[in-house]
């Protein structure tokens, strides 16, 4: 007999799994998760830093942030699963007036959401968190120190098995190829390389695949696939064991650490959309040019180009993610586009989607904001704080 379930997500990364979870909370467990992958995490989720911050720009990002890092802290206990959150805290270094206003309206505004306890730090500050950080042209920055980061795999793990224990069911090595519609353009069943399954709601959770598996509907979706690499440093002693992600903001270049070694990022700007995830040997000197004039002892560390990574930010125009109903073909619904944030995000955007799906709002956010139709109606959001 033909398989059937009340919801089939597609994509089991921590975005899908949150939905999977969020669903089974609110009592709907007739819930089928396809992955074509054999394991979870191959996508971005597993190539993810782990940052999770509550310091942006825009009250959607701010709320999102606010519930999620709080769910972190909850979430060994309630998941019965380790999420490994580390309040280490962020730090945004400042070096000129332009931005050190930005982050003083960014720091009015996230205290005016709840987020009340980040702070304006001086120079002095912050050569206390990270000595080694050159700071003759830093003029302040602001620090949060319930920012910090998790374990994405770990994270994702913890909301399936929470899932599957109230019903949820998990198809690995399983590609969904087609979603059916019927004569009305709603959702009837989608075509997967074990077998057709009949349902009325598909939730499309499929990270930087997401416009294609959109087009499996014939519904468009303005989300692409933008390559990121990080670089691992071998194991480094010559900065703090424990200090913030730091973000020179003249640069974008950030870093934390990640167990004995030092985890560099930098956004190349010259990267262009696409799915080569292969990582560029090259990148290696463009990043430690970056990392040496900031923190001029990391001229010193070793790096192994073949530890290094890359993986698949999902963009969409307005660098907000995609959550709600697709205008064009009834049971549809999105929850993509990221933009980098999908791992801190992952609590509030799965709570949000179960919320829509199942009573068409939510009360954590005004969820109309995030909607697919902003792009055509003009109702763009607008984030600088991208890293
Ligand atoms: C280098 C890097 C660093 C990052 N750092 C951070 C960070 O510090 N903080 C943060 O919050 N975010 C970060 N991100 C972003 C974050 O990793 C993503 O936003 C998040 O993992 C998205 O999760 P997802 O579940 O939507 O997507 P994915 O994890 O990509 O999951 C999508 C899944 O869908 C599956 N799939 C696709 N098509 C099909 C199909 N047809 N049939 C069946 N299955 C399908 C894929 O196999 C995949 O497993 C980073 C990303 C990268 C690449």
């Amino acid at each position: 007999m033909a398989e059937t379930a009340d919801v089939v997500i597609i994509g089991s990364g921590i975005v899908g799994s949150s939905v999977a979870y969020h669903l089974a909370e609110h009592g709907c467990t007739n819930v089928l998760v396809i992955e074509r992958e054999a394991h979870q995490g191959k996508g971005s989720t597993g190539k993810s830093m782990g940052g999770v911050r509550a310091q942006f720009s825009t009250p959607v990002n701010i709320q999102m942030s606010r519930y999620s890092i709080d769910f972190f802290s909850h979430f060994d206990e309630v998941m019965d699963h380790p999420a490994d959150y580390r309040p280490h805290g962020y730090l945004f270094c400042a070096t000129n007036e332009r931005h050190l206003e930005y982050l003083k309206t960014n720091r009015e505004l996230q205290a005016s959401l709840g987020v009340t306890n980040v702070e304006l730090v001086t120079q002095q500050q912050i050569s206390e968190f990270v000595p080694q950080l050159r700071v003759d042209d830093i003029i302040g920055g602001t620090f949060c120190g319930t920012d910090g980061f998790v374990d994405p795999h770990s994270v994702m793990t913890g909301f399936m098995l929470q899932a599957r224990s109230r019903g949820v069911k998990l198809w690995l090595d399983t590609t969904v190829t087609r979603i059916e519609t019927g004569p009305t353009r709603h959702v009837s069943g989608v075509v997967t390389s074990r077998g057709n399954v009949s349902t009325r709601t598909v939730v499309d959770a499929a990270g930087p695949w997401a416009a294609e598996v959109a087009a499996m509907a014939g519904a468009t979706l303005p989300v692409e696939p933008l390559r990121r690499q990080l670089v691992p440093t071998e194991p480094f002693m010559g900065l703090p064991q424990r200090f913030p992600m730091v973000i020179d903001m003249s640069t974008g270049f950030h870093f934390r650490r990640e167990g004995k070694g030092i985890l560099l990022a930098w956004n190349d700007p010259q990267e262009k959309p696409g799915f080569n995830s292969d990582f560029d040997p090259g990148f290696i000197e463009k990043i430690l040019t970056r990392a040496a004039d900031r923190v001029p002892c990391l001229a010193d560390a070793g790096v192994n180009p073949r530890r290094a990574w890359a993986g698949l930010y999902e963009m969409t125009p307005d660098h907000h993610a995609i959550i709600g109903r697709s205008p064009e073909v009834d049971g549809l619904y999105f929850v993509n586009g990221f933009s980098g944030h999908g791992v801190m995000h992952s609590p509030a955007s799965g709570r949000i989607a179960a919320d829509v799906i199942l009573r068409g709002y939510s009360d954590l956010i005004d969820a109309t904001q995030l909607a697919p139709e902003r792009f055509s109606e003009g109702r763009l959001l607008h984030e600088t704080a991208v890293l």
